[in-house]
């Protein structure tokens, strides 16, 4: 399995953990784009940090990691998605051919929000200003303000596969008669043991062989692995609600030229086109198809 995402805790410790390993669902979301490698790079990240922090939510529902850039930035918007099922997605808007960089060279100072979406329930969002140091040290910045939850984020992609790992010390078990953490000094050193791993490393690892690697001298419960896949949301009648923002005579001047109106989606690149009487149904309601879809 090379997509997937695994548990593991420490039994002896407050502290859980998942890993990641991403490789088709990446290869997906860069299929139709040619993106540049710095760009490929961190939509693998964010699409590693999005599985990760979505597996350490219970309720169903959607996790969506999205980064505004500022204006003169490469990345204008960075958006990621993961589905409590495993399904994933992600696009980049970006401009010019940046050469280099990572989250703020690319983005600039750019916002980072963290949405969760549940399927019964009310939407959350918090949102974070991005660190220099990049991805990971944004999130654990915002893990640490806006949830109190001592989280480390460690993160690789080199374009075509990503991979990644999150720790987190669970919330101290406070009521009477409860012990506080078995070992006080966990937190630490698991988290320096972690620090050792390169980027390469955490890249080229299996998940398992990773862990053990890292943490074999402490007691970790490791779970079955859980796998993630690519899958787009997109139909005729998503895509329909985007013809409806577009200007009416932009639509017509196209319809003159070309007989036909395409909207491709920006996730996987699949295409509807509307001909002329496509686009009056899909003006007057919500609930019409375009006359065809391929890939
Ligand atoms: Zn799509």
């Amino acid at each position: 399995m090379t997509d997937a995402c695994q548990r593991f805790l420490f039994d002896e410790a407050d502290i859980r953990g998942e890993v990641v390993e991403l490789d088709s669902v990446l290869e997906s979301a860069c299929e139709h784009h040619q993106y540049p490698l710095p760009v490929a790079r961190l939509l693998g990240e964010a699409l590693a940090a999005c599985a990760l922090m979505r597996a350490t939510i219970k309720l169903e529902g959607q996790l969506t990691l999205q980064v505004y850039g500022d204006d003169d930035a490469a990345i204008s918007l960075l958006l990621v998605h993961a589905d409590g099922d495993g399904a994933m997605r992600g696009t980049v808007r970006y401009q010019g051919e940046p050469q280099r960089g990572g989250l703020h060279q690319l983005c600039g100072n750019a916002r980072l929000a963290i949405t969760i979406e549940p399927e019964d329930g009310q939407r959350y969002q918090g949102v974070v200003g991005t660190e220099e140091e990049g991805l990971a040290a944004t999130l654990e910045t915002y893990f640490r303000d806006s949830e109190q939850l001592p989280t480390r984020f460690f993160l690789a992609s080199d374009g075509a596969r990503a991979a990644g790992m999150l720790l987190q010390r669970m919330p101290q078990k406070t009521s009477e008669g409860e012990s506080p953490a078995v070992d006080p000094d966990a937190w630490e050193r698991v988290g320096h043991l972690a620090a050792t791993l390169s980027e390469r490393e955490l890249l080229e690892t299996g998940s398992e062989e990773l862990l053990h690697k890292l943490f074999h001298q402490e007691t970790v419960r490791v779970f079955e692995p859980r796998e993630l896949y690519f899958r787009c949301r997109c139909s005729a009648e998503r895509i329909a609600s985007i013809l409806r923002g577009l200007e009416r005579e932009e639509i017509d001047k196209v319809l003159d030229e070309a007989g036909v109106v395409e909207v491709r989606c920006e996730f996987c690149g699949a295409a509807f086109r509307y001909d002329r009487v496509d686009v009056e149904h899909a003006l007057a309601d919500s609930a019409t198809p375009g006359s065809e879809r391929y890939h």
